[in-house]
């Protein structure tokens, strides 16, 4: 399938005869039990690898397997994908899978938050050590493996900072040392990074994000590359990790149309980051595809376009004037999570989240999700909210 576009990827994929059995979407198969034929019958299956046989509920059904097929599918490469009830289900459950007592993680200061704190919890109980790395260190990450060092997590751009990372430099030191490489890659989506096509061992997503895309399903996945499934698999059944087929058949929806969705989200953003950027309430604009942004030649050469969700850092003020500018927009809810239809704001604060790396900023940060309305009203919106950010910080 890889010769065709993106556009048509999403639209065919997953969709094998034996999922639909003839219906254009495969119908949500809900299933605790599968009941055999015989006593013989259930005695052969399930002894290894369910994936795509009916074994028992949790094991998945074929609404999870489409989805999970659609996956692999825009992941050139790729071994195959499992489905998580969450991303946070998919990023433990990946690092689960490859790292054991005594092992080293390399981990990128610019991480979504949650991940950091499974490595300061959970990995750390279970003796596995995290050293965190600066997101644009490039090859120079080989300075800082060992040879306990098993797994290297990236995530490009950075949460909240949106830093590029070196992927193809990073993946260079790992292989030469047998090192594991996991990419959180739920900003870009396989559509802008087919991220196992570059030597990525796993690639994660929050498809609660754009897959998903509505804002009212939780689900996570990860895709292996070839000969990187089989432990994933093992670890993934031993926690009893599965996704409701319910949520599985919204996800399938929803990447139905994420071609055209991250289209226009990333139009949107790009016209808003640009206008941003000449405002003089704000001093910075975060976003990939700006020449100013760090790591800006690595998405050129990388990426094949940008998604909806990056951030600005306001000229000075206080928390409270950034305040003033978010709670009176009309056309931004306040909340978190992105990728639905819908634009969001946040206030963020990226230095309290550092270990490695200093974060300073002239000024308060605010996030954008820019949805699917029109990029002139956000931008009216955002007007009055500069206007009210500047009248407020004096
Ligand atoms: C939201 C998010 C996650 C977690 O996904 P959930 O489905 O909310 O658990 C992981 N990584 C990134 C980069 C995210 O933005």
């Amino acid at each position: 399938m890889s010769d065709e576009k993106d556009a048509t990827r999403v639209v065919q994929a997953g969709r094998r005869p034996e999922w639909t059995q003839g219906i254009v979407s495969p119908p949500v198969w809900r299933a605790s039990t599968i009941l055999y034929d015989s006593v013989a019958e259930l005695r052969a299956r399930g002894a290894a690898d369910t994936h795509h046989k009916l074994f028992y509920g949790r094991r998945g059904t074929p609404t999870q397997w489409s989805l999970a097929d659609a996956l692999t599918e825009l992941e050139p490469g790729a071994e195959a994908t499992l489905l998580y009830p969450s991303g946070v289900a998919a990023v433990a459950a990946a690092l689960l899978a490859v790292l054991e007592p005594g092992d080293e993680l390399l981990l990128a200061d610019s991480v979504y938050d949650p991940t950091r704190s499974l490595a300061g919890g959970l990995l750390k109980r279970f003796g596995i050590a995290t050293t965190f790395y600066d997101p644009l260190i490039g090859a120079g990450i080989a300075d800082l493996c060992t040879d306990r060092t098993k797994a290297i997590f990236l995530e490009s751009p950075g949460s909240l900072t949106f830093e590029v990372q070196d992927i193809p430099a990073i993946v260079a030191v790992a292989k030469a040392r047998g090192i594991t490489t996991l990419l959180d890659n739920t900003w870009a989506t396989p559509l802008l990074l087919p991220a196992i096509g570059m030597g990525v061992d796993y690639s994660i997503l929050a498809c609660t994000k754009y897959v998903v895309g509505h804002s009212d399903v939780m689900l996570g996945s990860v895709t292996a590359a070839q000969g990187q499934y089989d432990r994933l698999r093992a670890t993934t059944y031993q926690l009893g990790q599965t996704a409701s087929p319910d949520d599985a058949w919204l996800g399938a929806r929803g990447l139905r149309t994420m071609a055209v969705r991250l289209d226009q989200h990333g139009r949107s953003a790009l016209k808003i980051a640009e206008w941003l950027r000449t405002r003089p309430e704000v001093a910075r604009v975060l976003h990939p595809a700006l020449p100013d942004c760090p790591g800006h030649e690595a998405f050129v050469r990388d990426f094949r376009g940008a998604s909806g969700l990056f951030s600005f850092v306001l000229r000075g003020g206080s928390d409270a004037a950034r305040a003033a500018l978010i709670d009176g927009l009309r056309h931004f809810g306040i909340g978190y999570s992105w990728g639905g239809f819908e634009s969001l704001a946040i206030p963020v604060d990226p230095q309290r989240f550092r270990t490695v790396t200093r974060w300073e900023a002239e000024g308060p940060v605010v996030r954008l999700q820019i949805g699917l309305e029109d990029a002139d009203d956000l931008i009216d919106d955002l007007e009055a909210g500069l206007a009210r950010f500047a009248g407020a910080r004096g």
